[in-house]
């Protein structure tokens, strides 16, 4: 079969659903879809009664809501379709109130303070904007309804709320722009292709280290003595064995209607990338979020474990989570897309101003959207963009806006001169490597590259910032626009010009991994929020306050959440590391270089005995016994700074935990690793029962 033949067969997408459906009930899911219209109790039942019977057919007999709490996770409780008709008979019913709303037991999901636990009652509901789909959890199948959910109060306790009413906005702000630039009514969608990287490693190396179980991560191990200086695993053959593994997976996504596209080795050593064709980023969302979850299930069954991490390995590169990113209109254009006509130029400036101008405004948010404790330790490393936003535009686009800017007044020829640039912009884009890697945001010809999203985050938060930061400027924009007395180039550039010139400082080409970038972004005032905590402190500002409430994406209430939530989990994963890191120490670094240094001193005595106290052999050998003794008082000496601190941390409320750990349990951590690295390298390496940086990246 090829890929076009099992594709979505899991999917009960609206063209499959409609024909299982009578006429006036799929109208009825088309406008809830489209204009998220009441279905009322009887199609709902009828489109409930459709697609159990589709699944049905697919051996299935439980159903689940499927949510993305704030964890970032993906969550389900399995629901049976028995149930007994009044004459007590088993019958397999599936209501329409059962599609719409369920009640899991919320109590125990993150909620940031919007609700309290005596009232956890927290609510799914169907989103059927993102169709429903067949999840095989081994060989059982489950029917799987995409939801959003919330609190009893009404407060969006996902993922998906948020992006979903930033996609509304972003519609109605863009809708507007069109209508009053062409006379066109459309509406529009935000589009997105993330591109995720994972490692592979051999599961039964895996097993063998907690870290990587516990936090995801290695939080010791001594570099290889190969790391990836070679360069000879981008994009190179890949391995039987991880091709089987992509084969599989891309087979399962297919099913599920994830249309997987690229496939190719990263950089680093056992380290792989995947990307699939873009669609509606709420779609995309949903699909990356079932990316990862059905990896992790995959790599199993091949004897494999998938780390999505974004820093599994020190010194080496991490995994990040490109999102391509556009607007299209229903009519099929690419609202970022250069075009052949002055009118279609006039429109992709328009847009592009836009997003220049809203990540300007917004560019801490955006920062803060990508803020994990994972992600801290790739941001900035040389591998990926620093904790700097700026925009990338390439040199021809820069000079159009810079002609834009400074020109004295419009004349015919300026305009025709924009024109002519921007009808070889596509070619260019491609032809010309114009193009910079180490932007946080870059154009990439037709859409924007944010490129700081760390491989494990869910896609969601982010591009809802982006859709409603971008909405909000296009919003202020349209406001100019509705007052010009034509729309004509000419007017439309003028009022362009003021929006260039005030957002240019978030627009930079050069090295943005160079020294002089971090020291010209402090002179330009953009922010450079280091770790997590310090980057969350942007929920809090006023200014995340007026944003909130003008693009109406989140509440106030949720917006405290957001940062409740996220500086909690930020401060829950790093006590786990400290913790797991000083066991890691007592139970596997100690004890084996006790037993050898204790071989070391014998052997010495031994020597000294047989040669005498004068040999030659008994200095160096002493030294060596200093060395690896003094390793040792030095990691136990760090090791309990490291304890004391975790202790202290520990004890203090959320928001100073969490500062605390950034700014000194993790730089102690830094500092015990390093002995305790040291020690990897100079005990006998049969007694060493951690698997090694080489074991666990060329060994497979
Ligand atoms: P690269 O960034 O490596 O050059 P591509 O440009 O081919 O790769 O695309 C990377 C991702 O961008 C793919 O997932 C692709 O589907 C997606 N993409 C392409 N066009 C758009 C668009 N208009 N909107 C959103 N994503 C897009
Ligand atoms: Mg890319």
């Amino acid at each position: 079969m090829t890929s076009a033949d099992i594709f979505g067969s899991y999917v009960l997408d609206l063209q499959s659903i409609k024909k299982r459906l009578p006429k006036p009930t799929f109208h009825a899911l088309k406008a809830a879809i489209e204009e998220g219209a009441d279905l009322g109790n009887a199609h709902a039942d009828t489109i409930a009664q459709a697609i159990m019977e589709w699944a049905m057919s697919k051996g299935v007999t439980h159903y689940t809501h499927w949510f993305q709490p704030m964890t970032g996770l993906s969550a389900q409780k399995h629901d049976s379709f028995l149930a007994f008709d009044s004459d007590l008979k088993p019958i397999d019913r599936f209501s329409g109130n059962q599609l719409i709303q369920s009640e899991p037991d919320a109590s125990s999901f993150p909620s940031g303070g919007t609700r309290t636990t005596f009232e956890a009652r927290g609510y799914t509901a169907w989103d059927p904007s993102s169709p429903a789909f067949i999840m095989h959890n081994g060989e059982v199948p489950v029917l799987c309804i995409p939801s959003v959910f919330f609190s009893y109060t009404g407060h969006a306790l996902d993922q998906k709320t948020p992006l979903l009413r930033s996609m509304k906005k972003l519609n109605e702000s863009a809708s507007a722009a069109l209508e009053l630039l062409t006379g066109k009514k459309l509406t529009v969608i935000a589009t997105m292709g993330w591109e995720q990287e994972y490692f592979l490693v051999d599961e039964k190396w895996f097993e063998l280290r907690p870290d990587l179980i516990m936090a995801g991560r290695t939080l010791l191990g001594a570099p290889p003595a190969k790391g990836q200086q070679m360069e000879d695993h981008y994009f190179g053959a890949i391995k039987n064995r991880v091709l089987a593994f992509m084969e599989d997976l891309e087979g399962r996504l297919y099913k599920l209607g994830v249309p997987c596209k690229t496939r190719h080795n990263e950089v680093a050593p056992h380290q792989y990338e995947m990307a699939p064709i873009y669609l509606n980023a709420n779609l995309a969302a949903d699909n990356n979020q079932l990316v990862m979850e059905i990896m992790r299930k995959v790599a199993r069954e091949h004897n494999l474990a998938v780390l999505i991490h974004e820093k599994p390995f020190a010194g080496v590169n991490g995994s990040g989570k490109h999102l391509n990113w556009s607007m299209e209109a229903s009519d099929g254009n690419n609202l970022l897309e250069p075009g052949h006509s002055p009118q279609n130029n006039l429109l992709f400036l328009y847009f592009l101003v836009a997003v220049v101008k809203a990540s300007h405004k917004r560019g801490n948010l955006l920062r803060a959207t990508i803020a994990s404790a994972g992600n801290d330790h790739r941001l900035g490393a040389n591998e990926a963009p620093p904790a700097i936003m700026s925009v990338f535009l390439g040199s021809h686009i820069t000079k159009i806006l810079n002609t834009l800017e400074s020109a004295e007044s419009f004349s015919e020829e300026t305009v025709a001169n924009i024109d002519l640039g921007l009808a070889e912009l596509p070619n260019i884009m491609v032809d010309r490597t114009d193009r910079n890697r180490t932007s946080p945001f870059a154009f990439t010809g037709n859409k924007f590259e944010f490129r700081a999203c760390g491989s494990a985050q869910s896609i969601s938060f982010p591009i809802a910032v982006l859709n409603a930061a971008v909405a909000e400027s296009l919003d202020e924009m349209n406001a100019k626009l509705e007052n010009l007395s034509s729309v004509d180039e000419k007017s439309v550039f003028e009022l362009l010009r003021g929006f260039i010139s005030e957002s240019k400082g978030i627009r930079f080409e050069g090295n943005n991994y160079s020294q002089e970038w971090e020291e010209e972004a402090a002179r330009r005032g953009l922010s450079n929020d280091k770790t997590t905590p310090e980057a969350y402190s942007a929920w809090k500002s006023e200014e995340a306050a007026k944003f909130v409430e003008k693009t109406g994406f989140l509440t106030p209430l949720e917006l405290s959440a957001v940062y409740n939530v996220r500086m909690e989990h930020y401060a829950k994963q790093l006590e786990i590391e400290a913790a797991l890191m000083l066991r890691m120490i007592d139970t596997y670094i100690l004890p084996p270089a006790f037993t050898y240094q204790g071989e070391v001193a014998a052997s010495i005595s031994a020597l000294k005995e047989t040669l005498g106290e004068s040999a030659l052999a008994v200095k160096p050998q002493t030294e060596n016994l200093e060395r690896l003794s003094g390793t040792i008082a030095s990691l136990l000496t760090e090791r309990n700074t490291l304890e004391k601190l975790w202790l202290e941390t520990k004890t203090l409320e959320t928001e100073e935990e969490a500062f605390s750990f950034a700014q000194k349990v993790l730089p102690q951590m830094a500092k015990a690793r390093e002995h305790a690295d040291q020690l990897e390298v100079m005990v006998d390496a049969s007694a060493w029962e951690l698997p090694t940086y080489q074991e666990l990246l060329f060994q497979m």
